[in-house]
């Protein structure tokens, strides 16, 4: 799950790490009455979507009096903000984190991420943070440094001093900066997150150190275990079919193409999708049932696949584990009998009951292709699509 900075920035609050003050606005109004109790000019205006790359897509403005604050809030709120993260459609900006405006002396970028390949938390620090660490990444990735914490033995003095060298930070900030990492970390590990980034983390002239920027995923598959969070997640920046999906635990994405697809199994949804781009096509979706699936799931992930208006047609692939080909067949068949299949489906079927369920399928009257095998699927769905 994402949040927003200025939910990122509450628990940087309750962890003690240090923020510009600030709140939240969702009119110019509110946006105004902030300003205000912020205690001077300037004031920065930023724009509350789950995607970064604000500043430069003009979501991050400085104001220097309350009618600059009125003016960026009133443009901020509403715009249809454009990032490199956002996709070209962009998304609404319904609310306005407003908060002091802070002198800048250096910008840094300091993160804390699972790290897959080595099973360890990293830190990743650089001196080159701000709003162009994406090229700093691919061109001298050198300016990163990552230090590695065991997750068994938590951090420890060395790998705060490690990353405070290596950001060449003032000695006036080592001691706030080791106080500030910990405390990060410790939010990391409490709240299951499996990504928190602060870019950048500020040096002011006085040698203070802030986050004036913040991010942080969580891992859903612990949400379970922080219930304060819900509170958090925001409906608005999901996608609709994705928020449906999601109610019935059904892992779906969408993307751009226009074959929906359904099978069980991330593996073999993979595969699947790998085969239909060989096919000359291009997946509309990845969705997994899952392997215990029953009828219902099914039936809803037929009927969320369908409601994408991009879908041309459907490849259901199935092995029958410990989901049974006959039980996929009936939610399809139920499915197609509550929405109508206004496009060509294409089923490949093997495993349990298999024949049970091709005899479903078959009785059904619902227009579908059987498919002997995954090539065979894959290039009879391409042509129905045109590909
Ligand atoms: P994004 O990463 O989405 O572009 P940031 O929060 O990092 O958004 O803001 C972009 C830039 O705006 C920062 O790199 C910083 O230079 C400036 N900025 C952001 N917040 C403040 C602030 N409170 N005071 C001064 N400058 C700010
Ligand atoms: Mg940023």
């Amino acid at each position: 799950m994402k949040i927003h900075e200025y939910q990122a920035k509450v628990l940087f609050r309750k962890y003690n790490v240090p923020v510009p003050k600030g709140e939240v606005a969702f009119t110019v109004e509110e946006a105004q009455k902030v300003a205000g109790t912020l205690g001077g000019y300037p004031v920065v205006v930023k724009a509350q979507i789950h995607a970064g790359g604000r500043g430069k897509g003009g979501g991050v403005k400085l104001a220097r009096s309350l009618d600059e604050v009125k003016q960026l809030a009133g443009e901020i709120l509403g715009m249809t903000l454009v990032t490199h993260q956002t996709g070209p459609k962009g998304q609404p900006v319904k609310k306005v984190l407003v908060e002091q405006g802070l002198n800048i002396a250096k910008e840094l970028y300091l993160s804390v991420v699972a790290d897959r390949a080595t099973a360890q938390v990293v830190i990743m620090a650089s001196e080159a943070g701000g709003m162009d660490i994406e090229a700093v990444a691919a061109e001298t990735p050198e300016k990163i440094i990552k230090v590695y914490v065991n997750p068994l033995n938590g951090i420890q003095g060395y790998h705060c001093l490690q990353a405070a060298y290596g950001l060449n930070l003032p000695a006036a900030a080592v001691k706030p900066f080791v106080q500030l990492l910990n405390n990060l970390y410790k939010l990391f590990i409490e709240y299951d997150c499996s990504l928190v980034e602060i870019n950048p983390l500020i040096i002011t002239a006085d040698d203070a150190i802030l986050a004036l920027d913040a991010k942080i995923n969580f891992d859903d598959n612990a949400l379970f275990r922080h219930k304060d969070l819900l509170e958090f997640r925001d409906l608005d920046e999901e996608d609709p079919a994705e928020v449906e999906a999601s109610k019935f635990n059904l892992n779906y994405i969408n993307l751009d193409g226009n074959v929906g697809n359904m099978v069980n199994g991330a593996g073999l949804a993979m595969a699947t999708m790998d085969i239909i781009k060989l096919a000359g096509a291009e997946p509309a979706n990845f969705l997994d049932v899952g392997g215990g699936a029953n009828a219902e799931m099914v039936e809803n992930g037929f009927r969320i696949i369908l409601s994408d208006p991009n879908v041309k047609g459907i490849l259901i692939n199935i092995f029958g584990g410990i989901l049974r080909c006959d039980v996929l067949a009936e939610g399809v068949v139920k499915a197609a009998q509550k929405t109508g299949i206004k496009v060509p489906v294409v089923v490949r079927m093997e495993g349990t009951n298999v024949d049970a369920g091709r005899k479903i399928l078959a009785d059904s009257g619902l227009n579908l292709t059987p498919a002997v095998d995954l090539s065979d699927a894959a290039a009879k769905v391409a042509k129905m699509v045109g590909a």
